[in-house]
């Protein structure tokens, strides 16, 4: 049976981190390390576009940043804007022909476009524009984007823009570049973050970026402006910063799995640090679900302040437990005599002498198929623990992002199908809690209700109108049967 996920992936943009940044001699360095600094957000694929004043010239490669972009591939990347994005995508297409950003020749000049998170009317907008004609070069929702550009009749790029914006939905924080300007745009709900800051220039000039995450202008030094509001479009150029409101405010829906896991715990989202989200969970988690032991456990890293702010309100010491090698390449030599749990021991070990007799809380950010988790409750028990508690920083996950976050489909997401009793007695733990609901709310400092919790309520904010598309793609899939409309609830606004 075709899962929604397969319908779906050829518009898939998971896990992307974007940056821009507009007037340094050092463009593509200043990139460079924008999305080095972003590259937790997407591993598969990286790119950077740099204008020259009148030329954009372009790299993208398969790959982490910091292999892709060697000394001779950035002096070859010439001007004082530039534009990067990093990219991952699990199933589906990682073909460099999705990589971004992507650059465009039309009737509105050269222009560059990254984009993170996932439109959710693509599929319906790309049928119609191929029944008149327009010829797409990707699987990328993003295209739609710039098909819509081109056929605007308005005047100048911004209003071209809004006019593209306005008749797509979704998520999308986007930066957007052009022989002479950068443009950095979020949509009307605010679902991906996206950032401005102000980088001090040598001769007095500042540069201006717009980042994904607060931690990119960390690295470079920048200093935090604001964030770029969502329905707003910013212009920059050498007359200066312009705000463009292009459609009017509509209920936020920040997504609260950048707290819970996605986003760096060093950088500032939506307004709030990462950390004191993940710190507050621990706490909250602790309180909800407690229990007697001696040591708590993060698993490293995604697990780390949600089992200090655990251990800090229980009480009980925080060991490092496990180890994580953070240097795992792309492809890995498997011994024909399989190894029992290989992969997730290329990636994490026990400290036998910490876990030896020990009750133990292993404390992590989320359970999504269970696989995983299930390996490393075993591996914590065959490491002498006595007892094996698993604490989670998030409410089971139910229902697969359409937002601009990886999830696989709702079959295989354990909790969608799974009571936490069921799901414990897989793991082969001692018992299993998870954070409820109001508690993320409230560790997030969520009072208005600014939030998107689909993949814990199955409740979403948009029309999921992609669902129903994918018969007309040129993928292969021609004649495949309509897939089942997800069951899934939308909240209309009118
Ligand atoms: P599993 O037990 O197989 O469901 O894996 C759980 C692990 O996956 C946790 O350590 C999470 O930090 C991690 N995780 C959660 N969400 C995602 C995601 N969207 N992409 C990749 N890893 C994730």
């Amino acid at each position: 049976m075709t899962s929604e996920l397969d319908i779906l992936d050829d518009h898939f943009h998971d896990h992307c981190g974007v940056f821009g940044v507009f007037g340094h001699p050092e463009a593509s360095k200043v990139a460079y390390l924008g999305i080095y600094a972003l590259q937790h957000r997407g591993q598969e694929s990286a790119g950077i576009i740099t204008s020259d004043g009148s030329e954009l010239h372009a790299h993208k490669a398969m790959g982490q940043v910091a292999e892709i972009f060697q000394p001779a591939v950035l002096a070859s990347l010439p001007g004082s804007s530039a534009i990067g994005h990093t990219r991952y995508s699990t199933a589906g297409d990682k073909a460099l022909m999705n990589a971004q950003p992507f650059v465009i020749d039309c009737n509105k000049g050269k222009i560059a476009v990254a984009h993170n998170g996932n439109l959710t009317n693509a599929g319906d907008w790309r049928r119609k524009l191929e029944h008149k004609g327009s010829i797409f070069q990707t699987n990328s929702d993003t295209e739609v984007i710039v098909h819509l550009l081109a056929k605007s009749q308005a005047r100048n790029l911004s209003g071209a823009l809004g006019d593209a914006f306005n008749q797509v939905e979704g998520a999308y924080s986007l930066v957007i570049l052009t022989a002479d300007e950068l443009f950095a745009a979020r949509d009307p709900r605010g679902f991906r973050p996206l950032v401005l800051g102000k980088l001090p220039g040598v001769n007095g000039s500042d540069a201006w970026v717009v980042a994904s995450e607060t931690c990119a202008f960390d690295l470079l030094n920048a200093r935090y402006v604001r964030e770029i509001e969502p329905g707003e479009m910013v212009r920059i150029s050498r007359s200066g910063v312009e705000s463009i409101h292009f459609a009017p405010p509509k209920p936020r829906q920040q997504c609260i799995f950048e707290h819970v896991y996605f986003s760096r715990p060093d950088s500032v989202i939506f307004g709030r640090s990462v950390n004191d989200s993940r710190e507050m969970l621990g706490r909250l988690l602790a309180r909800e679900h407690p229990v007697a032991a001696d040591i708590i456990v993060p698993v490293p890293d995604s697990g780390v302040p949600a089992a200090v702010g655990f251990a800090m309100e229980a009480g009980i010491p925080f060991r490092m437990g496990l180890i994580r090698n953070h240097y795992i390449g792309r492809t890995f030599i498997e011994p024909s005599q399989a190894i029992r749990d290989f992969g997730v021991k290329l990636k994490l070990n026990p400290v036998r002498e910490l876990m030896a007799g020990k009750r133990v809380v292993l404390v992590d950010d989320s359970i999504v198929r269970g696989t995983t988790s299930r390996k490393i409750v075993r591996m914590v028990r065959e490491a002498g623990a006595r007892e094996v508690h698993v604490r989670i920083s998030c409410p089971p996950t139910i229902s697969p992002c359409y937002y601009g976050v990886d999830t696989p489909t709702r079959e295989e997401l354990i909790a969608s199908s799974h009571s936490p009793e069921e799901i414990c007695k897989f793991l082969g733990a001692d018992s299993l809690g998870y954070v409820s609901m109001s508690a993320l709310k409230q560790a997030v400092a969520d009072t208005a209700g600014d939030f998107c919790s689909s993949c814990y309520t199955g409740v979403y904010p948009t029309d999921l109108v992609q669902l129903e598309v994918r018969e007309t793609s040129s993928n292969g899939k021609e004649g495949a049967p309509a897939p089942e409309k997800a069951p899934v609830t939308v909240i209309r606004e009118s």
